[in-house]
């Protein structure tokens, strides 16, 4: 393994501080650096950059992103147990990483960009991960605050983001993706690669934002995904029925006999917009 810093290797921090993995916290830790310089690399050049990481734990993904430059890192993380460990990388890199204790779902990263460009990059808990995403795409307003967002998602998770129309994994999550962003998975990661190991494989997703993105309302467009995919095996006209079924459709100039499916992004959005 290369060394990236001068800082102790990780499963002597893990030891140092008793960072026992709790479950209920999604901590699967990431202990070779090789590997978070690879996800950190997967964000672009971070030299000079803002980034905001959730979740750094011990810190594996927060050394690298440091060690390849970024000029400001700020770090949201839930568990105290993990300030400790955090505290030692901050003097190591004087300056340059700021540590917020608390849960990530109640921070606003708008505030935290400060109207300046910022990547998220994040080796997420499994529990908050889709609602956290969920939130970066749907401010209140595009353009969005951040560049890129880099995440790790259990592989299954995933594959809805990425999924085109079609795909046995294309469902609400792929088409506010979609929508929004430009997703690709990276690579995939496997269990043993985390302490302690998770059930299933994960992989890293990298997501750009459109610059313009089909005009309707967001609200709109999750009503119409939810209802249509709630009842996925279902013609549309019928799994659309309380939102106003084959006359929607017709007005969107869609087939009624139609599965949600098989629906690119683009006729989801006339749909929203129909509504
Ligand atoms: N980044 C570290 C790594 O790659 O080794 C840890 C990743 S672990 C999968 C997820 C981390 O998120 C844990 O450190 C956990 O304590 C933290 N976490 C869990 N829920 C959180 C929340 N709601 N807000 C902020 N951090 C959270």
């Amino acid at each position: 393994m290369s060394q990236i810093d001068d800082l102790p290797p990780l499963r002597e921090v893990l030891a140092n501080h008793e960072l026992n993995a709790k479950k209920a916290l999604g901590q699967n830790f990431l202990l070779d650096l090789n590997l978070t310089q690879k996800i950190a690399r997967t964000a672009g050049d971070l030299e000079g950059t803002h980034v905001i990481e959730v979740g750094p734990g011990p810190g594996g993904l927060t050394r690298a992103i440091l060690s390849l430059g970024a000029e400001r890192l700020t770090v949201i993380e839930r568990d105290s147990r993990c300030l400790p460990a955090l505290e030692e990388i901050a003097g190591h890199y004087p300056g340059r990483l700021e540590i917020i204790e608390g849960d990530a779902l109640k921070v606003d990263f708008a505030e935290i960009a400060g109207g300046r460009p910022i990547r998220i990059i994040a080796n997420l808990p499994y529990n908050v991960g889709t609602q956290l995403l969920v939130n970066w795409l749907l401010p209140k307003a595009w353009s969005p605050y951040w560049q890129s967002l880099t995440l790790m998602f259990q592989k299954e998770v995933a594959q809805r983001i990425v999924a085109e129309p079609g795909d046995s994994h294309y469902g609400r999550l792929g088409v506010l993706a979609g929508w929004r962003t430009e997703a690709r998975i990276a690579f995939d990661v496997p269990p043993q690669a985390f302490t302690p190991p998770p059930k299933v494989t994960s992989s890293v997703v990298h997501l750009t934002p459109r610059a313009k993105p089909i005009a309707v309302e967001a609200a709109a467009l999750e009503k119409i995904t939810q209802a249509a995919f709630g009842q996925r095996r279902k013609m549309l006209r019928q799994s659309l029925k309380s939102l106003g079924g084959e006359a929607l459709l017709q007005k969107a100039d869609i087939d009624p006999t139609r599965r949600a499916e098989t629906l690119s992004v683009e006729e989801f959005c006339t749909l929203a917009r129909v509504l």
